[in-house]
């Protein structure tokens, strides 16, 4: 037996969240490598898998968890053995295939990569998929060819887990980060994971005019909707913008003006689906390149129990940074 969490559709259609434990022989039979999770994370898709905000959830009942780290337990994967060190990010995972908001999880061995060196199960999952989601968007700004030279870098939802760990990579990158935040309370810990200016996000959050003022040379962008919209409109000739959410909202209010008066690029940035060598990249550079003095303020460890408790403060917009779980606490 395993303790999990499970999620099971109400009558009414709503979602019903549980700690409760789990029979082996429920686990799912078109995985190939069976793990122990040690950590996981709450990401804004779990809150919404585990709340039933949105239909995140597309096979029941379901064991939420996006994110994993922990150790192969037994394995008919060629390239797994018991013993290795796994990170899980996406691939369906706690949307349709159980998740790893739970002691045992059994996955794909082609969705699994190697923790790099010397990175603990805590750290791994106190980047998640938020954190290589904020490096593959700060990848594709370089490959852009947006360098520290280029002009200032805008990071929306900046208190949120990828926002916190956009603006750590890009300042230490050497990148001016500007923080657009709806915690301006949250001023002195955005400054000290590096942000330069911090901005009140009402000044991007409203309908605004098709081309603005120039400003950016990048963007970091998980916030969708208005938001986007005029981070856009803002870019400078020739600037990257590389979306990555929708905390705001899905929709996307613009014009083409941007594009086509001023040559802005829009990046669509996906984590889910990324090929592998994409992922292996993102994380090497995670393990040699962020500081981990900073990570260290940006996450709260928690008990798996309370993943349920606290994934409506983070639909709220409500949390700072990131929610570590300690699956066995
Ligand atoms: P968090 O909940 O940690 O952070 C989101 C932040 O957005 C909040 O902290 C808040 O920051 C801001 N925000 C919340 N509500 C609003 C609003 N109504 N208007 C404007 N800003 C708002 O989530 P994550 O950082 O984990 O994820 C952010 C987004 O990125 C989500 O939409 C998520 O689904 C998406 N995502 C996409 C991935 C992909 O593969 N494309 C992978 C990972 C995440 P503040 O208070 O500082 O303004």
């Amino acid at each position: 037996m395993y303790k999990a969490i499970l999620l099971s559709k109400n009558d009414d259609g709503t979602t019903a969240a549980s700690l409760t434990q789990l029979d082996e022989a429920q686990l799912p039979a078109d995985g190939d490598v069976t793990v122990a999770v040690d950590y996981s994370t709450v990401n804004y898709k779990d809150a919404l898998a585990i709340t039933g905000k949105s239909p995140v959830v597309r096979k029941w009942p379901m064991v939420p968890g996006i994110d994993g780290a922990g150790e192969v337990i037994a394995s008919t994967h060629p390239d797994w053995k018991a013993g290795d060190h796994f990170i899980l990010n996406g691939w369906g995972v706690g949307e349709v295939h159980m998740g790893c908001l739970a002691e045992r999880a059994k996955l794909k061995g082609d969705w699994l990569i190697r923790r790099p060196d010397g990175m603990s199960a805590k750290t791994a999952m106190s980047i998640g998929t938020a954190g290589y989601t904020a490096m593959l968007c700060a990848m594709a700004l370089q490959a852009q060819g947006v360098t520290k030279d280029s002009g200032e870098i805008l990071v929306t939802g900046a208190s949120g887990g990828v926002g916190s760990i956009a603006i750590a990579i890009l300042s230490g990158w050497g990148y001016r980060v500007v923080a657009s935040t709806g915690k301006l309370s949250e001023t002195d810990y955005l400054k000290s994971l590096g942000a330069a200016e911090v901005i009140d996000r009402a000044e991007l959050s409203a309908p605004g005019k098709p081309l603005q003022k120039e400003r950016w040379a990048g963007v970091v962008d998980s916030v969708g909707s208005h938001t986007l919209a005029n981070a856009v409109a803002q870019t400078r000739y020739g600037g990257t913008v590389a979306a990555c959410g929708l905390a705001q909202g899905l929709d996307f209010p613009a014009s083409v003006a941007p594009f086509i008066l001023r040559g802005v690029k829009l990046i669509g940035v996906d984590s889910v689906m990324a090929p592998k060598e994409k992922r292996i990249a993102a994380w090497d550079r995670l393990a040699n390149e962020l500081d981990a003095a900073k990570l260290a303020t940006i996450i709260q460890e928690i008990p798996l129990a309370e993943a349920i408790t606290r994934a409506p403060e983070i639909l709220a917009g409500k949390v700072r940074g990131r929610l570590v779980v300690n699956v066995k606490a």
